[in-house]
């Protein structure tokens, strides 16, 4: 559906009256297409105390083409990045006019106790206006629960509400994310800082992603253009919305595609199959045979690679005047049958090696909704099947993760009366709805054969929604 809104606040009329009046002015956001590069732009480096990442941001800076800068904090990275073969120079802060970047990277994996935390002060404050429009701010760091040291764990996990208040701050379509990476996992960054630096992470703000330790070594396109080359992948309800962009994207980024739906979506399947050069599968999911059909649809193409668990319905009532059909309902599509399935396919064994499971929740399933009981515990039920099967999967080399969309235009959110509508859109840090595409860039981030250290996680595709934060 048209944001008119947006539109207007960025027109000459529109931008002096919202700014005159104070009310929030939405960026156009910079969005994925292909041939472009991971990132338009220089990235300004910091660091502080003795940090962990940096030869290995250095090697991915420089596997990506990526200029960079380097702050006086971190002079070391002079020559990191020269013995990396990257193009490196000092940022200058004399003057107002210090350089524009499109990102600023800050590894703080060094810092051990809260009265060296002055480093990230000072490394924002010289740096915050000096980010251009869309651009990002990524913070690295060390798991809490893992470190040793209770000052150590104290201050990483400081690090959260630093990234979540720049990201509201900053404003001007810049998203803020902070990168756990465990000790162990170096080497699995790569997927995930391509994401966030990239315009594929357009909607994805105030999010912590956690990178573990694989079971196997991490494994690297051979062309990151093209990362799901040779992939079979289910998507469900990609008749339309957000799983028809998923299939999109999944094809887009060389993946073939099994387009699934209701039967009476047939015709829509179709359509987004053949534009895919995929297959279209007409199934009620919620039937009892479901399972056991996909099992064998699964095997009759060798397996299927990654699983998207994206069909999902609302049934909208408050719980005092909600009948018990419309609860099951809610609950069966959105929670139960991605359990059936993936009891199926996981013990059959037609999910193939190194596979990927990817679950659509919501942010109401974190922060729940007036009218969403149903829905509200589908989705929170969603992120509870995500993060206890993680770690049991991981021993097979199988990934599970799920996106938290929030407001994204769509059918969904169309029918919702005006007032909330616009509620939903305006309260976040980006100040608009997110489109479908933003959702599927995040599903194909966690379907990347190179995202092997990423398992159990939940990020919202919400703009930084003020819901549930
Ligand atoms: P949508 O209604 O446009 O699409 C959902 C699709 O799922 C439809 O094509 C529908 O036919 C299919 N489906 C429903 N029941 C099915 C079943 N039993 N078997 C097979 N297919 C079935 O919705 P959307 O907005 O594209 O949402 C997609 C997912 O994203 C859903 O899980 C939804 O809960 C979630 N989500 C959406 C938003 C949003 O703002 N649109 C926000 C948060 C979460």
């Amino acid at each position: 559906m048209k944001d008119s809104y947006l539109n207007f606040a960025n027109g000459g009329f529109g931008a002096r009256l919202t700014n005159m009046l104070g009310m929030p002015r939405p960026e156009f956001l910079e969005r994925y297409e292909p041939e472009q590069p991971v990132i338009n732009g220089s990235v300004l480096l910091g660091s502080g105390g003795d940090p962990a990442l940096l030869e290995t941001l250095a090697a991915l800076f420089q596997s990506m083409k990526t200029q960079t800068l380097f702050h006086a904090q971190t002079p070391q990275w002079l020559k990191i990045a020269n013995d990396a073969g990257l193009i490196t120079g000092r940022w200058e802060t004399k003057g107002k006019q210090s350089e524009k970047v499109k990102a600023l990277v800050f590894d703080a994996t060094g810092i051990g106790d809260s009265s060296e935390s002055a480093v990230l002060h000072r490394f924002f404050h010289d740096s915050a206006r000096s980010i251009l429009n869309c651009g990002r701010i990524i913070v690295f760091g060390r798991p809490p629960e893992q470190c040793q040291d209770a000052r150590k764990a104290t201050v990483q996990r400081g690090l959260e509400g630093l990234m979540r208040s720049l990201g509201k701050e900053i404003k001007r379509g810049v998203a803020a994310q902070l990168v756990y990476v465990a000790e162990g996992a170096e080497n699995h960054i790569e997927s995930t800082l391509r994401f966030l630096l990239s315009p594929r992470s357009a909607y994805v703000s105030g999010q912590v992603v956690h990178i573990g330790g694989a079971k196997k070594a991490a494994r690297d396109p051979a062309d990151w253009s093209v990362p799901l080359k040779g992939k079979k992948i289910l998507v469900t309800g990609s008749a339309r919305g957000i799983g028809a962009a998923i299939a999109e994207v999944m094809a887009r980024d060389g993946a073939k595609v099994v387009c699934l739906d209701i039967p009476q979506a047939q015709i829509d399947i179709e359509k987004v199959a053949a534009k895919l050069d995929g297959s279209a599968l007409a199934l009620d999911l919620t039937h009892s045979a479901a399972p056991d059909t996909l099992v064998t649809a699964a095997q009759a193409d060798g397996g299927w690679d990654v699983v998207v668990h994206n069909a999902g319905i609302t049934r909208d009532k408050t719980l005092a005047n909600m009948r018990a059909e419309i609860w099951n309902s809610v609950v069966d599509v959105n929670l139960s049958t991605q359990e059936r399935i993936n009891d199926a396919l996981l013990e059959s064994g037609a999910l193939n090696k190194s596979g990927r499971i990817v679950c659509v929740s919501s942010i109401s399933g974190i922060a729940g909704n007036l009218g969403q009981a149903n829905y509200a515990f589908s989705k929170a039920g969603v992120i509870g099947m995500v993060q206890s099967l993680a770690p049991s999967l991981a021993q097979h080399d199988i990934t599970i993760n799920a996106v938290a969309p929030g407001f994204i235009e769509t059918q969904m959110t169309a029918v919702i009366p005006f007032g909330i509508r616009e509620a939903g859109r305006r309260l976040n840090s980006m100040h608009q709805g997110g489109q479908p595409q933003d959702v599927a860039e995040a599903v194909a981030w966690f379907a990347n054969p190179a995202s092997g250290g990423v398992t159990g996680n939940i990020v919202r595709v919400c703009g930084q929604s003020l819901l549930g934060a």
